[in-house]
Order: structure tokens, then C-alpha cells, then sequence
């Protein structure tokens, strides 16, 4: 046992500065299951930090790009971006990290320098901002993996498929590390940004109703932040009424299936709460429920707030005096919170039992069996699950 706890230092630092082999989830082709390989992930340049990968999870959005339809296809490819790690080594200029630390990577970044990071109100950074279509690192715009010199491409900066990957320091949030990382990996995307959308965003009072579009992982997480503002009446939307038990344990104290009335949903809402809710969250990407959710709020004070990403044809229609009568409608990108300066805290709140991170989390796989969460994920089975890195 002592043996083991001492060769662990000597192993990670042996490895800065050198080429490090280990296995990888590589897509090969769109739609076609991942093949693990051994690759080979270069060291961390300027601004860059090495990461070992401890526990990944399968979002949407792997398996979006994974399937490429619609978008410009980009293989072979390591998918991933929601995950926990530790860093191994850093590049140049990073002051922040250090080996050893634990940190959650996320798909958009903070640069804390341009006018986006300046601003308390914007997390869009300029720089680091979500580009699903560039495969390569910013310095250099090449790959830091390759398999026998062929480069496989990043995803989103993160490239959490792999036993270690290379990303911007500005796309990793330090967090506590005592924070297990078994569990809180799953906040490092869709979890903060639903639970961001209700709680930076939406803002509901204590006491007030809240109304949810969309009960996956996302919309469910908003349900969660509108549990800890302390909303009365937590009003589950969904087409898929199976939902609605599990939204249960999220909070969720009331349910509507669009598809049981024959008049809008938002007519159907405005008279359980006497003219309409004070928050909406819109969490489905359809436009129909788009504009449900801004129409159900009340006039004078209600806020809705999407979340969920359109069709890109998609063309959002309301009449301009539902603006009038004093709602208000806003958008959200990862739930408004900067990555490095907030993402900590939102691990803080489940160090301190606020937030329940568990209920999201219905499955786990080894890495060799990675194809089976994609599986679980297409068959609309549970929320996330999480992939262990160490068999
Ligand atoms: P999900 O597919 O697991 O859940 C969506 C739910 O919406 C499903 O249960 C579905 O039945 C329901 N739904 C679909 N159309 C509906 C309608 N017209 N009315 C009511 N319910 C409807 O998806 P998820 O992982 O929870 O993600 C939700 C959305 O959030 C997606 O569009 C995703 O792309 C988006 N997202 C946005 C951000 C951001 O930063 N803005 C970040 C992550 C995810
Ligand atoms: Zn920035």
C-alpha cells in the first residue's frame, strides 16, 4: 500500500515535458462506435495544461457532432467535454495551476481579458468562446494527439475521451479538491448551465412559480435551481409524460403534457396560475416551446429564459405586446456562469449539500464499455452517465 502511494508522485512527474501513450475513445467516422486506441498526447504548450482524465460523462452534444448531421464533419475526432480531472503538467505562462490540482474542464473558456470576461454580465469570452468546428489547439492550430504521427482532432478544447488530453488553461475550472470527482464532473456543462439558467438568470423570488420546458438533464437541473430559490409551485413541461416521475425528485411539484389539451400550453398554464407564472425556463431547443414559455409568463413582472439550442432555420414569433405588457424574454449560454471564477462555487454549493448532483447520475461504465453510455443515451435512458477512466 505505501509502496503504491509513493510510486504515484514519481510516475506523474516523469512524465512533463514528454510524450505521454494512453488509451483514447477515438470516432473514426460519424455515427460509428468509438475504438479505443492508444495515442500519443503531446506535451501542454503556452497557456496549455496537461490533464489526467479521472471521470468523464456523455452529453447531447458529443453525440450530436458525434452523429454530424447538419454540421461540417470533423474525424477522426475525441469527443468529450464534460469531466473531472487532475493536471499533470502546464505550459508556459500558466501561473494558475499546478500539477496535482483538480479541475473540471468546460467546453467554452474564460480569458479574463477580453470585454466579455471584463464584464460582470457577459460569460462570452471573445477568445475561448465555444467553436464546435475548430479541431485544433489556438497556438499553434495544430492537434497535441496523433496515432503513429496522424493527428486525431480535438472537440470543443476539451477532448475528455482520453486517459490524459490537452486543453486551454482558460477552459479549466480549479475546484476544491476534495470534491469527488466521480460526481461533480457532471457540472462541468449541462448541470450548471440548467441550474445557472434558473438561478443567475431566471432569478426567481422565494416562494414564487417557476415553469419548466423540457425535463432531460438540463431542464431538470433548472427544476433543481428553482428548488433551492425556494419556489412554491415548480410546473414540469414535457411531450414525454414518463418524465414526470423523475422530475419529482428534482423539485418539479406539478406536471403538463402539451399533447392532453387541445388549446397552447401557455393558455393551458396561465389559468393553474391565475394569469401566468412569475420565471419560465425553456430548456427543449424546439421553438414551439420556445415561444410557450415566454407566453405563459405573467404580464408586469414574468421573466422566461431560454436555454435550449434551436434548429438553425428556427424563427421566434410573438406578438410585440406580449413584450409590451411588461414580460421579459432572455437567453442564456452555460447558464451565465464564467468558468474559472464561478464554476468552483457551483461545486461549493454541492460541498455543502445545497445542490443534489447524485439524482442525475443513473449509470456508470468503465472506459472500455464507453459505447454503452452513447447506447443509453440514444435509447433516452436515464441522465448521465458517468465513464471511469480507471477500469
Ligand atoms: P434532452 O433531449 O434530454 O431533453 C429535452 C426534453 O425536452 C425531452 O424530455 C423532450 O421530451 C422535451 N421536449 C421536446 N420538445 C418539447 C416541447 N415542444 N414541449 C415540451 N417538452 C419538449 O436535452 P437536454 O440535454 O436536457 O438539453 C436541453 C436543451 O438544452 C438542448 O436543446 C440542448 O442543446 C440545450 N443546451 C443549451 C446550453 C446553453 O448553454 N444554452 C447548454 C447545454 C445544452
Ligand atoms: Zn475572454
Amino acid at each position: 500500500m505505501c509502496f503504491k502511494l509513493r510510486l504515484k508522485p514519481l510516475v506523474m512527474t516523469s512524465t512533463v515535458g514528454q510524450v505521454i501513450r494512453c488509451r483514447a475513445a477515438v470516432a473514426w467516422e460519424a455515427g460509428k462506435p468509438l475504438v479505443m486506441e492508444e495515442v500519443e498526447v503531446a506535451p501542454p504548450q503556452a497557456n496549455e495544461v496537461r490533464v489526467k482524465i479521472l471521470f468523464t460523462s456523455l452529453c447531447h452534444t458529443d453525440v450530436y457532432f458525434w452523429e454530424a448531421k447538419g454540421q461540417n464533419p470533423l474525424f477522426p475526432r475525441i469527443y468529450g467535454h464534460e469531466a473531472g480531472g487532475i493536471v499533470e503538467s502546464v505550459g508556459e505562462g500558466v501561473t494558475d495551476l499546478k500539477p496535482g490540482d483538480h479541475v473540471l474542464p468546460v467546453f467554452t473558456g474564460e480569458c479574463k481579458e477580453c470585454a466579455h470576461c471584463k464584464s460582470e454580465e457577459s460569460n462570452m469570452c471573445d477568445l475561448l468562446r465555444i467553436n464546435t468546428d475548430r479541431g485544433v489547439m489556438l497556438n499553434d492550430g495544430k492537434s497535441r494527439f496523433s496515432i503513429n504521427g496522424k493527428p486525431i482532432y480535438h472537440f470543443v478544447g476539451t477532448s475528455t475521451f482520453s486517459e490524459y488530453t490537452v486543453i486551454h488553461v482558460g477552459c479549466l475550472a480549479k475546484i476544491n479538491p476534495l470534491a469527488p470527482l466521480d460526481k461533480v464532473c457532471v457540472l462541468s456543462c449541462g448541470i450548471s448551465t440548467g441550474l445557472g439558467a434558473t438561478l443567475n438568470v431566471a432569478k426567481p423570488a422565494k416562494g414564487s412559480t417557476v415553469a419548466v420546458f423540457g425535463l432531460g438533464a438540463v431542464g431538470l437541473a433548472a427544476a433543481e435551481g428553482a428548488r433551492i430559490a425556494g419556489a412554491s409551485r415548480i410546473i414540469g413541461v414535457d411531450l414525454n409524460s414518463n418524465r414526470f416521475e423523475e422530475a419529482k425528485k428534482f423539485g418539479a411539484t406539478e406536471f403538463v403534457n402539451p399533447k392532453d389539451y387541445n388549446k397552447p400550453v401557455q393558455e393551458v398554464i396561465a389559468e393553474m396560475t391565475n394569469g401566468g407564472v412569475d420565471r419560465s425556463v425553456e430548456c427543449t431547443g424546439n421553438i414551439d416551446a420556445m415561444i410557450s414559455a415566454f407566453e405563459c409568463v405573467h404580464d408586469g413582472w414574468g421573466v422566461a429564459v431560454l436555454v435550449g439550442v434551436p434548429h438553425k432555420d428556427a424563427v421566434f414569433k410573438t406578438h410585440p405586446m406580449n413584450l409590451l405588457n411588461e414580460r421579459t424574454l432572455k437567453g442564456t449560454f452555460f447558464g451565465n456562469y464564467k468558468p474559472r471564477s464561478d464554476l468552483p462555487s457551483v461545486v461549493e454549493k454541492y460541498m455543502s449539500k445545497e445542490l443534489e448532483v447524485e439524482k442525475f447520475i443513473t449509470h456508470t461504465v468503465p472506459f472500455s464499455e464507453i459505447n454503452k453510455a452513447f447506447e443509453y443515451m440514444l435509447r433516452g435512458e436515464g441522465l448521465r452517465c458517468i465513464i471511469r477512466m480507471e477500469e
